[in-house]
């Protein structure tokens, strides 16, 4: 089996690879889906959240209110971090178990660990994966957020803002799919990269 790290900025077009990979072969491990799973109503992690946080985070559904919750940790990096180690060491602990799950199964298989943070929090294991990023320029990530998620451009900004800049990231990477150009040309990147994991020992 071998792992990669796929990873990038914010709208610059993980999910979008991932998709390109997976039609490719690749199984796709992807940490965003784990984390919305691990806090789930009624989650031993939900219910750290609420004690450490406060009951209004819950929707009366029993929901966590993920949008209350960003704005909470934001602008509060000490709150971010309390959040992080409630969270992390739980998606952590079922990629492990994704992971073991396709190796039963597929034993051959490339596996890509979809972690939008890699880079941006501290990961040790992740980190020293061979990590494909996906690169768009700044105004890209900012045309395509706000079209995606109809946000002003103020909004798109204070979002793009708040991570690190995406080109400081180009240096951890194995291989860089650059998704400033149309589908075609990323697609064309992609299988490059699937063709390299293919050939490498
Ligand atoms: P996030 O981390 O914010 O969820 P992401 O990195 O997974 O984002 P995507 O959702 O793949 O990014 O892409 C962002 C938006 O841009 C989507 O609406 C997607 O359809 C669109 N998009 C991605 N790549 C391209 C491209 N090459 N040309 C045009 N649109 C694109």
């Amino acid at each position: 089996m071998k792992l990669v790290a796929l990873t990038g900025g914010i709208a610059s077009g993980k999910t979008t690879v991932a998709r390109m990979l997976r039609e490719l072969g690749a199984e796709v491990v992807d940490a965003d889906a784990l984390a919305r799973e691990v806090v789930s109503a009624g989650s031993a992690a939900l219910q750290e959240i609420v004690a450490s946080f406060g009951p209004e985070l819950l929707l009366p559904d029993g929901q966590l209110d993920r949008r209350k919750l960003a704005e909470r940790v934001f602008s509060d990096p000490a709150a971010r971090a309390r959040l992080n180690a409630i969270v992390h060491p739980r998606v952590r602990e079922r990629m492990r178990q994704e992971v073991d799950r396709i190796r039963s199964r597929r034993p051959d298989a490339v596996v890509v660990l979809d972690v939008p943070l890699l880079f941006d929090v501290p990961l040790p294991e992740l980190e020293s994966l061979p990590a494909i990023v996906v690169y768009a320029s700044p105004r890209t990530q900012l045309d395509r957020l706000r079209e995606r998620d109809r946000l002003t451009e103020e909004e798109a900004e204070r979002r793009l803002r708040a991570q690190r800049p995406l080109r400081e990231k180009l240096v951890h990477a194995r291989w860089v799919v650059d998704n400033d150009g149309d589908l075609d040309r990323t697609r064309a990147q992609v299988r490059e990269v699937w063709e390299a994991l293919a050939r490498d020992p």
